[in-house]
């Protein structure tokens, strides 16, 4: 397949450039000699209309563009079961008001993928329509998985570069229930946005990202603006802890 596509291409890019060889009345008429050249090898080279279909994919592929599918979005209810390790009883809300959230977003490679954050139902739609926006800005998300694929451990999903949300787990360095615990912040690629608090940087992973440089992934002013508009606050804006991978809809 890959040569018919290539034979394919060669002789498309070539056809406009190659002299016309007969009497030729007009520069119309040299296109159309053209065309016939290049169809004639394909049809019986192989026995198939399918294979032209197949050439377009291709072609894509090899130009290294990848197949773009836009911004795609779901909110479901979710399973207790796929809950196992960020929610018990005794934590401040059920599950049945949480919600499995699905959103499109881009990769630090430029291509689409297919992320998914358990949030509280209220804030659920405004969530979705905070990453639309970060879509559309172009921001990369290096990776945005249920912290029950970590465990639970809040820890190991930021030494990952994780993106996530709901977490029944205490605040960081205190007492009572984290923002997370009530599915109503996020954490965005915390090694490119980490949580300062003195010395302490958490991943320490981020400590290159402490500045907030201008790089790929890490939170600047259009990101904050993209949560703000939907009523969620920074925790870059604070000035102990400054926790620049947090926003939440309560300010906490
Ligand atoms: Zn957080």
């Amino acid at each position: 397949m890959a040569g018919v596509v290539a034979a394919g291409w060669v002789l498309a890019a070539c056809g406009p450039a190659v002299p016309a060889p007969s009497p030729a009345p007009s520069p119309d008429v040299t296109g159309t000699s053209g065309e016939a050249h290049v169809t004639a090898p394909l049809v019986t080279a192989a026995p198939v209309t399918t294979s032209v279909d197949l050439v377009w994919p291709d072609l894509h592929a090899v130009e290294g563009e990848p197949v773009i599918t836009g911004f795609r979005s779901s909110v479901a209810p979710v399973d207790a079961a796929r809950l196992t390790s960020s929610w018990r009883p005794g934590c401040p809300v059920p599950v049945s008001d949480l919600r499995s959230v699905t959103v499109t977003h881009w990769t630090f490679e430029g291509t689409e993928a297919t992320g998914e954050l358990v949030l509280h139902a209220e804030v659920a739609d405004s969530a979705v329509a905070v990453f639309a926006a970060l879509y559309d800005q172009g921001f990369p998300i290096r990776s945005m998985r249920l912290v029950d694929e970590f465990g639970g451990s809040d820890d190991a999903s930021m030494a990952a570069d994780n993106t996530s949300a709901f977490n029944c787990r205490p605040v960081a360095g205190g007492t009572g229930w984290s923002e997370h615990a009530y599915g109503r912040a996020v954490d965005l690629n915390p090694r490119e946005n980490p949580y300062l608090r003195g010395t302490v940087v958490l991943p320490p992973e981020g400590a290159p990202y402490a500045d907030r440089p201008q790089e790929p992934g890490v939170v600047q002013d259009a990101q904050v603006a993209a949560f703000a508009a939907q009523g969620w606050r920074w925790g870059g804006a604070w000035s102990s802890p400054v926790d620049l991978q947090h926003f939440s809809t309560t300010g906490r």
